[in-house]
């Protein structure tokens, strides 16, 4: 594969296939309408690989990864899985995938659409303007921590064990990336840990204060209580631009703050590994949504989060923000002009399906390139 913009597309299994459709649209667009080009290979994981290969990621799949400049995944699983051994069921080439590239960096933005206000649980009010950026430590702390396990104690009683665990270099290594992208947004990080009660949280907030002391004292920075920071998402979610957490604490974080902007079908997501000398990232790009078997097939999958996932991938693998931002405009005003996938259906909207609305944003694309 070729040095230059080389993504390979994983669309997996479900509705997987069926969004990355609408997107492979989006990417010929760019292809004939701006200047970039991109290589694109495709290749198979989760269930799709499993029936072709007997395994959810083949090692020719996973060299084309390590060998590419951007993953994009769409999602895998289903119930025809269910009764596969552990190591072949297809969320383990997801698992596989984000080990071997060493992704360690998971980006969850949180963005509210004008027009999707009301999707939210919150009022309109606390949400309107919103656009945040998760940055969650993804491979240490407490789900990889040892020791762990359930032990029966000689009087037969149960107890259990789980290890959170961090070295400096896991936390300045995920705390530079939250910097680096907040220089990119408008500059401030929220470190969030629990510094108050546990020496991981200790170390963490000595390890960030140094590194942002050290290289990064143009970024604001602020510390605040994990718990604390879940009230403040859901009292005034608007004051945050980057929220950096570990693994535990980022992932409960990154779904609350998924839920204040509505729909699964609309979230994006990113994972990065580190930067090599020439500042190329590994990195995979995925909607945070799953298969969705229940709707599979039915043509009524939105695209929109695999398609928010690409804009990112512009963004952070290729530096391409002009571009990234004419993808996230297009969705925003055809959300503004009423067209809906079922799942974001509101007052005075149509619904379509996933491929009108692809046609949907082609045709905005189209308008706003001309
Ligand atoms: P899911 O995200 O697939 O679906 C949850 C609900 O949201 C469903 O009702 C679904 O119809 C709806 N939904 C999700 N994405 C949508 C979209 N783009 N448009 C419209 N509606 C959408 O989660 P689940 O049902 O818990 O899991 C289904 C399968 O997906 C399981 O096998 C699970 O293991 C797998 N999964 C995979 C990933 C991944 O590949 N990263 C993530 C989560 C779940």
């Amino acid at each position: 594969m070729a040095a230059n913009k080389s993504i390979l597309i994983l669309a997996g299994d479900g509705i997987g296939p069926e969004v990355m459709v609408q997107v492979r649209r989006v990417i010929d667009w760019f292809d004939k309408r701006r200047e970039v080009t991109f290589e694109v290979a495709e290749g198979l994981v989760g269930g799709a690989a499993y029936d072709a290969h007997g395994t959810p990621l083949t090692d020719e799949t996973l060299a084309d990864a390590m060998a590419c400049d951007a993953v994009l995944f769409g999602a895998v699983g289903g119930p025809k899985y269910d009764d596969a051994p552990r190591a072949l069921r297809p969320e383990m080439g997801l698992l596989r995938l984000r080990k071997e590239l060493d992704l360690f960096a998971n980006l969850r933005p949180a963005i509210a659409f004008e027009s999707l206000l009301d999707a939210s649980s919150l009022k309109p009010e606390v949400i309107r303007g919103l656009d945040l950026l998760i940055v969650r430590e993804s491979t240490s702390g407490v789900y990889f921590g040892e020791p762990r396990g359930i032990e029966t104690m000689p009087d037969g009683s149960r107890q259990a064990v789980d290890t959170q665990f961090y070295t400096d270099a896991e936390i300045t290594r995920v705390a530079a990336a939250a910097f680096d992208l907040a220089r990119q947004r408008r500059g401030k990080v929220t470190s969030a840990e629990k510094a108050n009660v546990m020496e991981t949280g200790v170390l963490w907030r000595e390890e960030v204060t140094k590194l942002h002391a050290d290289s990064y004292a143009d970024v604001e920075l602020e510390h605040m209580y994990a718990d604390n920071c879940a009230m403040q998402l859901v009292r005034a979610p608007t004051q945050f631009d980057v929220i950096l957490a570990d693994n535990l604490f980022g992932d409960i974080l990154s779904d609350c703050a998924a839920m204040l902007t509505g729909s699964l079908g609309m979230l994006p997501s990113a994972t990065l590994g580190a930067a090599d000398d020439s500042g190329r990232r590994r990195a995979l790009y995925e909607p945070v949504h799953g298969s969705a078997p229940d709707i599979a097939g039915t043509g009524a999958a939105n695209p929109l989060a695999c398609l928010l996932s690409f804009a990112m991938l512009l963004r952070f693998s290729f530096d391409l923000e002009e571009d990234a931002k004419l993808i996230e405009n297009s969705v925003a005003n055809v959300l503004n002009s009423g067209i809906r996938t079922a799942d974001i259906m509101g007052a005075n909207s149509s619904r379509v399906s996933t491929g009108v609305m692809g046609d949907a944003i082609l045709r905005e694309l189209d308008k706003q390139a001309a």
